[in-house]
């Protein structure tokens, strides 16, 4: 048998050779999810039992080709809470907490204390049962189209007790955008990467589904058509917030002036990139 220190360098260093530059850190989570353990090397010296070295290979071996590991390992923290992940979905990102703090400051802000929130393109539905849980008196609808994304959305509301509405539908027709009215906030994640980049992405990010990442030629579909569209379904004085790709927010910008948006903010990532813009229905 094999100790833990002497299969770790040895699935570390294989992780190396491939061009991995978190080979330690990706090789650490695989150990902590397969010896349960979230200290692992705090005993170098123990065995590791048959099984759960070939649990360990087989998990590098999928890291070795390119498989994210948030898919290997089938679950991600965003926002402190735990999500289901895998092939279909998109894997939460630390970027967009800053979307989800952006919802979170308006409902303080606005002295919003049980809003009516819907969230667009919901995926694994982080935004949706984040804003549940920090929002406990809210009402959050959750809107996807995607069959393979659904069934994490459910399983993400219901492993985080954070009840939501779910909708099963496209964002980008009336009549979904008819299912829902007088809401405070709008929010939503939507694809946003242009032809451009959906032709260069990284081999991780192609393993993830290209519905919940292609914006069409210049990255800005889904804001043209959501923004008209769910500007109804929005109350006078209501919210819409986007997350935007780097360097998208001054079109956006003028896509809502367009609509008649007011107030229009932007809020930086924790890198310096303008990630999220918010805006105003205007009061009656
Ligand atoms: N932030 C994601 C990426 O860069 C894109 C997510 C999206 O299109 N909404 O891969």
């Amino acid at each position: 048998m094999v100790n833990r220190s002497e299969l770790f360098r040895e699935c570390c260093k294989a992780l190396e050779r491939t061009g991995n530059t978190d080979a330690r850190f990706d090789t650490l989570c695989i150990f902590q999810d397969c010896l349960g353990d979230k200290n692992p090397m705090f005993s170098p010296f123990e065995e590791v039992t048959i099984d759960t070295e070939a649990q360990i290979r087989a998990m590098t071996e999928r890291r070795i080709s390119g498989e994210p590991l948030q898919y290997i390992l089938g679950k991600w923290e965003f926002y402190g809470y735990p999500f289901k992940v895998g092939a279909g979905v998109l894997i939460p990102r630390p970027d967009t907490e800053t979307l989800v703090d952006c919802v979170i400051r308006l409902c303080r802000d606005n002295r919003m204390t049980s809003p009516k929130i819907a969230d667009l393109c919901s995926g694994s539905g982080c935004i949706a049962v984040t804003l549940k849980k920090e929002l406990p008196l809210a009402s959050v609808a959750a809107v996807e189209l995607s069959q393979e994304a659904l069934p994490y959305l459910r399983q993400n509301s219901a492993l985080n007790d954070a009840p939501l509405s779910i909708f099963e539908g496209d964002v980008l027709t009336a009549a979904t955008a008819a299912k829902l009215s007088g809401l405070d906030i709008v929010v939503s994640n939507p694809p946003y990467l242009t032809e451009d980049e959906m032709s260069d992405l990284q081999t991780e990010v192609r393993r993830e589904p290209v519905m919940a990442l292609d914006g069409g030629s210049d990255g800005l579909g889904f804001y043209r058509e959501l923004t008209p569209r769910w500007k109804r379904a929005l109350r006078a004085g209501g919210w819409l917030c986007y997350e935007v790709g780097m360097g998208q927010h001054e079109s956006i910008e003028s896509i809502l002036i367009e609509n008649g948006f007011v107030n229009i903010r932007f809020t930086r990532d924790l890198a310096g990139i303008v990630r999220t813009v918010t805006a105003q229905k205007p009061e009656e």
